[in-house]
């Protein structure tokens, strides 16, 4: 990576700005998967290792809107963080005001301080320069520490970190060099799988993909588009007529790199009870049936491609993995890539539902990397530069 990071930085003494991804689940008041709160207690340690005067951590939760809300406030992030950190947290409620950051400045060496929700603020999503000011009150050195919000300039993410020495935490380094490393000089034969919903969000990313990956395996919903570019009915299926044409395209310039599901699992409804069957998909879908998940021949064909695989790249689900009925394909695939791992190869899963469909398969653990952010993650595989990572200063 060629930003610089908190050890290419000397912390001590100083007060340490950190932007950190909180935006954890809270259930009845409390957090209810601290996992984005323990990824970043490597960077808080390292941090704290060095001796800073103080460690000031930012981060949005939710989405408020207009201002504040108690319902997105970080106070329950605060004993959950003492709980993993195994030190106290101080919280400060109204990072705008003066008074608070004198009570900052006025505590012991080395005090942890999360301030309240960012988006609680106007002008965050605006990346607005005199909000950035105000944040900025509280740190002599920025560290950027939350890959999962890196992809959208914010005052907390890209205005601020214009204001004083800006270095990577961590967890952003192990992010950027995984995810962009498999990309820019991935270990070859390198294969992709994409999957999820629908395939006009992941356009860019297929096109991304069709030139760096050997092969690009299609499951998913978003399948279901180029089966109907190839001219069968689709039933019930959820498909996007809008995208057929630029799917047809795909296909003609894909050069055979692009492999869609063999057979498919079909329902009658939309329903974990469905009645079901596995069809060819070189079949028409009957009518009021719909594309549920992708069939067990498709596994083994995914399977059969991935084995010589070096590096294997996951985003989306192989189908509608939120009804157990309907998470073969996608636990399917997740266990061969787990299976894959285990023989050598680098396996790397983008956030959202594929890293919660490999967490509800038990298989967290035997993936190479597992990203903590969806939508960054994403961008980067679409081939673009993140604006958080940018306003980082070069090595
Ligand atoms: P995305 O956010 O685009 O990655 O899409 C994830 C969503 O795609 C999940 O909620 C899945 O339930 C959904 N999905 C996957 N396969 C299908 C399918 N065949 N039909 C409808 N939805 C699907």
């Amino acid at each position: 990576m060629n930003k610089k990071t908190i050890r290419d930085i000397d912390l001590k003494g100083k007060r340490v700005l950190v932007r950190v991804d909180f935006n954890v689940p809270i259930s009845g008041g409390a957090v209810s998967d601290a996992t984005r709160i323990t990824a970043a207690l490597p960077t808080l340690k390292a941090i704290l290792a060095q001796g800073p005067k103080s460690v000031v951590l930012m981060s949005h939760l939710g989405r408020p809107k207009g201002g504040p809300d108690p319902k997105y406030s970080m106070k329950p992030v605060v004993g959950e963080l003492e709980k993993h950190l195994g030190a106290p947290v101080t919280f400060v409620e109204d990072p705008m005001s003066e008074a608070a950051v004198e009570m900052v400045n006025g505590l012991p060496a080395g005090t942890v301080v999360v301030l309240e929700n960012t988006r609680f603020y106007p002008g965050e999503e605006k990346n607005d320069a005199e909000l950035a000011k105000k944040f900025a009150r509280f740190g002599d050195v920025y560290v950027n520490d939350a890959f999962g919000s890196a992809h959208r300039a914010h005052s907390s993410t890209e205005a601020v970190a214009k204001l004083m020495p800006a270095v990577a935490g961590l967890l952003m380094e192990k992010e950027l060099d995984y995810l962009a490393t498999a990309l820019e000089n991935p270990k070859r034969p390198m294969v992709a799988i994409l999957g999820g919903a629908k395939v006009s969000d992941k356009i860019k990313v297929i096109e991304s993909l069709l030139s760096k990956a050997d092969k690009l395996l299609i499951g998913g919903g978003m399948a279901n588009t180029f089966f109907r570019a190839q001219g069968h009915s689709m039933g019930a299926s959820l498909v996007e007529e809008g995208a057929v044409e630029m799917a047809k395209d795909l296909l003609t310039k894909s050069g055979g790199k692009l492999v869609l599901p063999v057979d498919a699992v079909i329902a009658d409804k939309m329903d974990n009870d469905a009645a079901t069957k596995v069809v060819s998909t070189s079949e028409d879908v009957p009518d009021g049936w719909l594309i549920v998940d992708i069939g067990p021949k498709t596994v083994e064909a995914f399977a059969a491609i991935l084995a010589d695989a070096k590096t294997i790249v996951w985003n989306g689900p192989m189908g509608v993995f939120e009804q157990p009925n309907f998470a073969k394909g996608t636990n399917g695939v997740a266990k061969a890539l787990g299976e894959l791992t285990g023989k050598g190869a680098i396996t790397i899963i983008g956030g959202g539902d594929s890293a919660a469909a490999v967490q509800q398969a038990g298989l967290a653990e035997k993936m190479t990397h597992i990203s903590t952010g969806g939508g960054a993650s994403l961008e980067l595989l679409e081939g673009q530069a993140l604006p958080g990572v940018v306003a980082l200063n070069d090595r």
